[in-house]
């Protein structure tokens, strides 16, 4: 983002991608073209993850299959992060492990602890294809971890195990959003 603009003002507000849905559960292409296209996906992406109140949003979960994030992020003093990643690399990931509460726009209104390094450092480019680093900690750096296993077609549950996994998941089957191979409800009939 340019000095001075607002992420996201240009944007659409797009449809998320929910869990379940193939785009969100396969790697990511590397972008090659940096044109107005990713300047706009960018901009799509902020929209959407403003209008949905996260702080971070990868791409395929707008249905993008491309190496990109958009995030707005706290860290544990309060500090913010704002920006965006092209072809993020995630670097280091380090520190000590914690276990701490971690949700996703895809799975919406669903939480699990979820064990992140406290540090981490993503090594990429801007849309406008400048070098980028971007170190983070607490739950910036956890962030940071979460939005590269998007791009990798993972999502947090899939680093659960045990009942943590199995909590979620159910919890994931029996949501509104779900997405059911059954017939239409009667009253929808
Ligand atoms: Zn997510």
């Amino acid at each position: 983002m340019r000095h001075g603009s607002i992420p996201g003002v240009h944007g659409r507000v797009r449809p998320l991608r929910l869990l379940g849905d193939p785009v969100l559960h396969a790697p990511c292409e590397e972008v090659t073209e940096f044109g107005p296209e990713l300047a706009a996906l960018v901009e799509d992406l902020f929209a959407t993850m403003y209008a949905a109140h996260g702080v971070g949003l990868a791409a395929n979960q707008i249905g993008e299959p491309l190496r990109v994030f958009v995030y707005d992020c706290p860290d544990d003093e309060d500090v913010r992060h704002l920006g965006h990643v092209v072809n993020p690399r995630l670097v280091e990931a380090g520190g000590v492990e914690l276990r701490g509460p971690e949700g996703c726009l895809s799975l919406p209104g669903l939480e699990a602890g979820t064990e992140r390094y406290d540090e981490a450092v993503v090594e990429g480019f801007t849309a406008d294809g400048e070098r980028v680093r971007v170190r983070g900690t607490g739950f910036f750096a956890r962030c940071l971890q979460h939005e590269c296993d998007h791009l990798e077609g993972g999502v947090y549950a899939d680093r659960l195990t045990g009942w943590r996994r199995r909590r979620v998941l159910r919890q994931a089957a029996k949501a509104p959003w779900a997405r059911r191979e059954t017939a239409p409800r009667p009253e929808a009939v």
